[in-house]
């Protein structure tokens, strides 16, 4: 891009799993940045990459400035040779969460090439060492823990992206909950729906991320995003979408024991979700700890000047998106499937 083209040197970035939920914010901040980057695509056969929606996902990231390579992280050998030709500096995997292990192979190959200075692996969730879901729920940590686990034994330099979750309503039984607009006709308030959580928008995981690439204080650390501005509880939330669409609405209770029943169903991803949603609102894991290991750092300290998109603001534009779509005149009008994402 002209952006990168006048800037002085930048890291050269790699991200696989651009084309996924989180991947897409983290590439656009990443070419908003001004750095180079490439972005690691599977090859039409072996992924979604041919679908028409993919194929649109990977126009757009090529319009917006960003290289398009073909591969498999899978592939050592190939991302050998990607990591020495391209000269990247800087690794972001934002793989989903079902293909976790297939990182392994591409943590190796950036320890054989040695010249990467930062990787940060698929987390973009919640610590994976101290929070602590039912199954299966943990099977998924189990995983991230091994990938950790690998990065440190081999000395590659990372960080850990612990961004809590993305701004939206979190429906326990949806896999991307931020694909779907806050409620209409009911709410479902986990326990007594007083645990609070930190939610960051999309856009904001992207450009916070991108700014911890080359920040030395982020260098093997875990860095956890709780802005104060975005701290919540479910029943809070209700009340602000409430205010935001001008109505009540009635408030359904669901148990632990029924977020439980929904884990142990064992139906993938939901029950994942509903693992992670108890572990979120039920035990409190986003809050539950303080921030104060050798390994950890709060985004806010880092960056203390520089504002986060408010959970208020995020709910205006999930409104304007119902405005948009004319749902409103339709009082018991379930969610909409509809990018409720807050960017
Ligand atoms: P998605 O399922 O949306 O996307 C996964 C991406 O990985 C796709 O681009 C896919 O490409 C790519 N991919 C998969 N396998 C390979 C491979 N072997 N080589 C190259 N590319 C591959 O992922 P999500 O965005 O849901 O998840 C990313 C991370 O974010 C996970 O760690 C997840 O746990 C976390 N997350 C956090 C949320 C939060 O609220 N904090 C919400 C959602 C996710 P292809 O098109 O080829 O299949």
């Amino acid at each position: 891009t002209v952006a990168a083209a006048v800037s002085s040197p930048k890291s050269r970035v790699l991200i696989v799993g651009a084309t996924g939920f989180i991947g897409q914010f983290v590439t656009e901040a990443s070419v908003e940045s001004g750095r180079p980057t490439y972005v690691l695509v599977r090859s039409v056969t072996t992924s979604t990459a041919g679908s028409p929606s993919k194929s649109k996902v990977i126009k757009e990231l090529q319009d917006k400035g960003a290289t398009i390579l073909y591969g498999s992280i899978s592939d050592k050998e190939l991302m050998e040779k990607i990591l020495r030709e391209h000269e990247i500096d800087i690794v972001i995997s934002a793989i989903g969460g079902e293909k976790i292990l297939d990182q392994l192979p591409l943590v190796e190959a950036i320890k054989a090439v040695g010249t990467v200075k930062r990787f940060l692996p698929s987390e973009f969730g919640h610590d994976v060492v101290r929070a602590d879901p039912v199954e299966p729920g943990l099977m998924m940590y189990n995983e991230k823990r091994k990938v950790r686990r690998l990065i440190e034994e081999l000395g590659v330099p990372y960080t850990y992206i612990c961004c809590n979750s993305i701004a939206s309503w979190p429906y326990y039984d949806n896999h991307h909950p931020s694909q779907v607009l806050p409620p209409l006709d009911h709410f479902q308030i986990y326990g007594d729906g007083t645990v609070k959580a930190y939610f960051v928008a999309g856009s904001d995981i992207g450009k916070f991320t991108m700014r911890t690439v080359d920040d030395r204080r982020a260098e093997n650390k875990s860095v956890h995003f709780r802005p104060s501005c975005n701290y919540y509880n479910i029943n809070e939330l209700a009340s602000l979408w409430e205010n935001k669409i001008g109505r009540t609405l009635p408030r359904i209770i669901v148990t632990e024991n029924h977020l439980l029943a929904a884990a142990a169903e064992n139906r993938i991803p939901q029950s994942i979700v509903a693992s992670f949603t108890h572990d979120i609102f039920i035990r409190g894991c986003q809050i539950n700890f303080t921030i104060d290991g050798p390994h950890d750092i709060e985004i806010t300290d880092l960056y203390p000047d520089e504002p986060f998109r408010s959970l208020d603001d995020c709910f205006n534009d999930f409104a304007l998106k119902l405005n948009h779509n004319s749902t409103l005149a339709d009082p018991i009008t379930s969610s909409l499937f509809n990018a409720a994402t807050c960017a």
